[in-house]
């Protein structure tokens, strides 16, 4: 991945992780060179420079800071592997992993002998992994005691905790605090047999929009949007059941309701979440730099902090960009729930929107392709689908955030049927990569005023690192200027035909991409459903 300098200062004031080993810093008035997710005071831009890799800024006579140590940062080198190897450990081990099972268990999820974990996460983190499940455990607990009103041994188990003798013995011992007296010290619990938490994120958030956008995606079945709430349901495990999600008034979070069903897996379910709302996203920086170009600025003062949002369930959305291609934004959600009721189980929920939960990699990857077909999916997609449930039930493509985007872009692109289009939203919404651009997406080429997907990469580049963010203000902005001179006038006038519908905003939001300026590969180069 290129990355000039402008990018690097950008990604450098955010600290944003997702950069860190992508490029190191030199501060040319201390000599000293960091990763950029450095905690030391961020420098100005005059006294930066920047490099791609460790031995470059040491050959132009800088020296590694002590304090975030760029040996750690991970990268392409040798040594770098194994800090990424030790970030992804302790993505799952925040998601749970050492709850549902031993670090043997996780060792060999992640192709790596448990020995190698542990050295893995030492060497990065300066705990042992089951130091760090434990923190984890106990922050959560302390949470759940404040916040929710579930009893104390569930508060225990849903922490991952074995038993409550050793969650008080450990509570007490790191945090000095009785658990009970945590609880009794707040006011009485209101009540109510379901688990209630809140999320919190950095102002603003653009919730409405958000919601809209989610909306206009939800699958029949499997999720709704009522009022300002997005709810539904979940399949996490061996777990079922369901969730509400909805603003905080006056506060910067977003108040969760969950079935108790979930509690077993509720450090897994509230990360996802926290994916879905994008609710990490340092909103100020990305605004910022988004509303220095004035085609952005706009929509940037008309929504601010705007997200991108995540996959509640990377192979879900997955299924979504398959049968999203060359159709519109509605055509796909009907097929998605047509997908859910055929194919997902059903679950009990207090919702009569929320029936299904949503269909798994190996229920889909033996799927007969004719019980695909019946419900109104081509052939090819239905191919494609299976395709990707099978490499997802293998285990050869995890679409989870945080993986690295170039490899599994990659294993996706060598599957029939799925091209650079598809291949970016899922980098864009389940892998969570902040510079995701789907450069072919009509819908952005018209926004924007492009002539052609080449023509809008090169626009996009002011907008590294937050590609995905600009992308998303201009799917979400109702002001499409209408075009005709493009390549492939049968798709656009079609296109221009819905836009001129008094319709809400959601029908011109085509995230999905609808239409290709280019046809995916193997999918027939002559197919375009939207010219319909
Ligand atoms: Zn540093």
């Amino acid at each position: 991945m290129t990355c000039d300098d402008q990018t690097c200062y950008r990604a450098l004031v955010a600290r944003d992780v997702r950069f860190d080993g992508l490029f190191f810093v030199g501060v040319t008035t201390t000599g000293i060179y960091c990763r950029p997710v450095c905690t030391a005071r961020t420098p100005g831009r005059d006294r930066c420079r920047f490099f791609a890799n460790a031995a470059l800024a040491e050959r132009n006579g800088f020296r590694p800071c002590l304090r975030c140590r760029p040996e750690l940062a991970p990268g392409h080198a040798p040594i770098d592997a194994v800090a990424n190897l030790a970030r992804h450990a302790a993505a799952r081990i925040e998601a749970g992993a050492l709850n549902d099972g031993g670090i043997e268990q996780l060792a060999a999820e992640m192709h790596v002998s448990s020995r190698q974990l542990r050295r893995a996460v030492t060497q990065e983190f300066g705990v042992s992994p089951v130091e760090l499940a434990q923190t984890n455990r106990l922050l959560l607990a302390k949470r759940l005691l404040v916040e929710s009103n579930l009893p104390l041994i569930d508060v225990a188990h849903a922490s991952g905790f074995a038993s409550v003798r050793r969650f008080n013995a450990l509570f007490r011992q790191h945090y000095g605090l009785v658990p009970s007296r945590v609880r009794s010290a707040r006011r009485s619990a209101t009540g109510g047999e379901h688990l209630k938490l809140t999320l919190t994120y950095r102002p603003p958030l653009a919730w409405p929009e958000l919601l809209r956008f989610l909306a206009g995606r939800a699958t029949a079945g499997i999720e709704a949007v009522v009022g300002d709430s997005y709810l539904r349901t979940v399949a996490v495990g061996d777990a079922r059941g369901w969730l509400r999600v909805e603003p905080v008034p006056g506060k910067h979070a977003l108040f969760v309701e969950l079935a108790t069903s979930l509690a077993p897996v509720l450090p897994r379910v509230l990360s996802r979440l926290r994916h879905v709302f994008d609710l990490s996203a340092r909103p100020d920086v990305i605004d910022s730099h988004l509303a220095a170009d004035k085609r952005l600025a706009e929509f940037v003062e008309r929504a601010p902090g705007l997200r991108v949002p995540g996959a509640f369930c990377g192979f879900e959305l997955g299924v979504r960009a398959i049968l999203g291609q060359q159709v519109s934004v509605a055509a796909a959600t009907t097929l998605a729930g047509r997908l859910a009721q055929k194919f997902g189980d059903p679950v009990e929920t207090p919702f009569p929107q929320l029936t299904r939960v949503t269909p798994t990699p190996s229920r889909l990857a033996a799927a007969p392709l004719s019980e695909m077909t019946r419900l109104g999916i081509l052939q090819s997609r239905a191919e494609c689908i299976r395709e990707l449930a099978r490499a997802m039930a293998g285990g050869m493509i995890a679409l989870e955030p945080g993986a690295a985007p170039e490899p599994v872009i990659e294993r996706l692109l060598a599957i029939r049927g799925i091209g650079d289009w598809t291949a970016s939203y899922m980098a864009l919404r389940a892998l969570r990569w902040p510079d995701a651009f789907p450069a072919g997406d009509l819908g952005l080429i018209r926004a924007v005023g492009a002539k052609s997907p080449a023509a809008l990469r090169e626009m996009a580049e002011t907008w590294r690192p937050w590609r995905a963010y600009a992308a998303m203000h201009f799917w979400n902005s109702s002001v499409v200027p209408a075009r005709s001179d493009h390549a492939n006038e049968r798709v656009l006038s079609a296109v221009a035909q819905s836009d001129r519908k008094p319709a809400p905003r959601l029908r011109r939001r085509r995230a999905d991409g609808p239409v290709h300026v280019r046809p995916q590969r193997g999918t027939g180069a002559g197919t375009n459903m939207a010219s319909r």
